[in-house]
């Protein structure tokens, strides 16, 4: 039998799956592609190498080209700042190590665990909290998920699992549907929450197959989205929120503050009311975790404070994000607004 044709095998790959192996992976193709000169913000090959720099080339479409102050490109672009050493700047300022009693599994709030559940994501962020993080130590194999389901079917108080990363939606739904089957059969656990960046950096990730997996799970659904600035919202993510919405899934949004990204009260506002409009509530603005390399992203406390407030001025409170930072070793995350 002639062995299928190379078209053959690629229309079985699903559209996200071939938009998400086409990536920009060079930084200098993206100055080329902005018609942006390399001089005037120079990457770091240091950082870039550590925490290599990628894009999906669809979300390219998002970023304004010739502009350094895009918020997009300042969220993805490995600068030179990435290389300060500052102190009280670390790998794991969460120290989320002492939170993994099994690989692929963190357990710092008691009611919740937080599978790490792929170590893939679409984009770098470059403020991102885990950009240090072992995920070589902590993507099981499927044999050794099996010690990560009985830690959980042994701990009644969790009622809730969280799949995270990475983006939990960069795995194919085979595997997707393979973990939620087995979130499901542990009676206790009740809510399945999934944290992404998918719905906007790659929103054609949200197809009918894992809508209709969504639809029928016996566990409620919540999809944290990670988006934070208006100008990443897209026809395409209020297309996928809608999908989402109507397979009964609950959609918040959480945020990072950063500075010359969204640290300013329009630009804030400006996200609320857009992620409402697309059905999406806002729900947490984090402020950035004390991770070595993001140090220029870090916004002050009273500053995010000031926002905060001046938001409540000019929003319904449902609008209103809640101010909060993750600490080590806290049993929630410390609420300032
Ligand atoms: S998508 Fe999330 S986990 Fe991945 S780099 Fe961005 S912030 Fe980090």
């Amino acid at each position: 039998m002639p062995a299928p044709s190379l078209a053959i095998i690629q229309s079985d790959v699903p559209a996200w799956q071939r938009m998400l192996s086409d990536l920009v992976t060079d930084p200098q193709e993206l100055l080329e592609l902005l018609g942006l000169d390399h001089d005037d913000n120079p990457f770091s090959s240091a950082a870039a190498t550590q925490f290599p720099f990628k894009l999906p080339r669809w979300f390219l479409s998002r970023i304004k080209p010739g502009d350094w102050n895009d918020p997009i490109l300042r969220q993805l672009w490995p600068a030179s700042q990435e290389e300060a050493e500052v102190a009280g700047y670390g790998f794991d300022p969460l120290q989320e190590s002492q939170f993994n009693p099994v690989s692929g599994l963190l357990h710092k709030y008691s009611s919740r665990v937080l599978l790490t559940a792929s170590p893939h994501c679409a984009v770098h962020c470059r403020y991102c909290f885990r950009r240090h993080f072992d995920y070589a130590a902590n993507a099981p194999s499927r044999e050794h998920w099996r010690a990560v389901f009985d830690y959980i079917a042994n701990e009644p108080r969790v009622g809730e699992v969280i799949l995270s990363g990475g983006d939990p939606l960069a795995l194919p739904n085979r595997q997707l549907d393979w973990l939620i089957e087995q979130i499901e059969a542990i009676p206790h656990v009740n809510t399945l929450r999934i944290h992404t960046r998918m719905t906007t950096v790659l929103p054609q990730r949200i197809d009918e197959a894992l809508c209709a997996r969504l639809k029928t799970t016996r566990l409620s659904v919540v999809l944290v989205s990670h988006c934070n600035h208006a100008q990443e919202l897209s026809p395409e993510s209020k297309s996928a929120f809608q999908q989402l919405r109507n397979s009964g899934v609950t959609l918040l949004n959480q945020s990072v503050i950063l500075t010359n990204v969204n640290d300013n009260v329009e630009i804030l506002a400006d996200l609320s009311r857009k992620l409402f409009e697309q059905g999406v509530l806002p729900y947490y603005l984090h402020l950035p975790d004390a991770v070595a390399g993001t140090a220029h992203f870090d916004v002050e406390l009273p500053l995010a404070q000031s926002l905060v407030a001046e938001l409540q001025t000019r929003l319904p409170g449902y609008l209103v994000p809640r101010l909060v930072r993750e600490e080590a070793g806290e049993y929630s995350k410390t609420r300032y607004a």
